[in-house]
């Protein structure tokens, strides 16, 4: 099972990202689950059958676990995505009130408890993680041996980068102990000038390197208004085989780690 945490500044395009590369993984053959966590919970969003939305949303494992305590079952969290992937948010609590990496915690421990690892038997596990603070819940996916890989998305911009780098030295201050291990950033282009090269140059000061380049591109959103991934509603776009392209680098990335 290859576990990998997608992380990044709030609104950089992890969702999206991550929701396109499990699809395109499981066009090649894998199977995928996808766990959203991030309090917004709108991870799979476009990736999961529309079927399994109440309110336009999965239900999250927080809000099961408050409504069906111990009765909780594996179908009330893990819901069918786009061809053979599995989707789960964590959630959050109510604004205002509680620690918002508590969701994560929850999630994890629920997802452990009841062997969804063991009766999904998942090839790919991506963890889709808010990245702006990494403490609590949100360092968890790097901490408890959960992820094995770590990538982040970003852009050339200052306040992503800065995230960036903020994972960057929280896996490598748990790295020595044979946790993750940080394999590169995702550049998802917002077209800011000299933006290669400002993102070459940060990822050269974390030590790493870019595994693949995004550009900015409407069919994005034209995929999002139909609440699908790119993968799925435009296969033949461009965008599509820039996913497909990511999925292959960083299915390299994890075999050359
Ligand atoms: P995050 O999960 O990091 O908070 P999202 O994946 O929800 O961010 O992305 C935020 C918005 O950015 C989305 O509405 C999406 O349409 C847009 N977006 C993300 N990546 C791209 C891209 N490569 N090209 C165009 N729009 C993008
Ligand atoms: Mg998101």
């Amino acid at each position: 099972m290859i576990k990998i945490a997608v992380y990044g500044k709030g609104g950089i395009g992890k969702s999206t990202t991550t929701s396109n590369l499990s699809a395109a993984l499981s066009d090649l053959g894998l199977k995928v689950m996808q766990v959203g966590c991030d309090p917004k919970a709108d991870s799979t969003k476009n990736l999961v059958r529309k079927e399994a939305l109440v309110n336009g949303k999965i239900p999250t494992v927080l809000d099961q676990i408050k409504q069906k305590g111990k009765n909780l079952t594996l179908e009330d969290i893990v819901f069918p995505g786009y061809g053979n992937t599995l989707c789960v948010e964590a959630g959050g609590p109510t604004p205002g009130i509680g620690c918002a990496g508590r969701g994560i915690i929850a999630a994890f421990e629920e997802l452990e408890r009841l062997k969804a690892y063991e009766t999904y038997e998942p090839d790919v596990v991506l963890y889709d993680v808010l990245g702006d603070v990494v403490c609590g819940g949100f360092a968890m996916p790097i901490r408890g041996g959960y992820a094995d890989h770590v990538f982040v998305v970003t852009s050339g911009e200052m306040m992503s980068l800065y995230a960036a780098n903020n994972i960057a030295s929280a896996v490598r201050g748990f790295g020595n102990r044979g946790y993750a291990k940080f394999n590169g950033l995702i550049l998802n282009s917002r077209n800011i000038e000299n933006e290669r090269n400002i993102v070459e140059q940060a990822a050269q000061e974390m030590e790493s390197h870019i595994v693949k380049i995004l550009p900015r591109s409407g069919e994005v959103q034209t995929a999002e208004d139909e609440r699908k991934t790119v993968i799925e509603a435009l296969p033949e776009s461009d965008m599509a085989k820039e996913y497909r392209d990511l999925a292959k680098k960083v299915l390299e990335a994890v075999k050359a780690a």
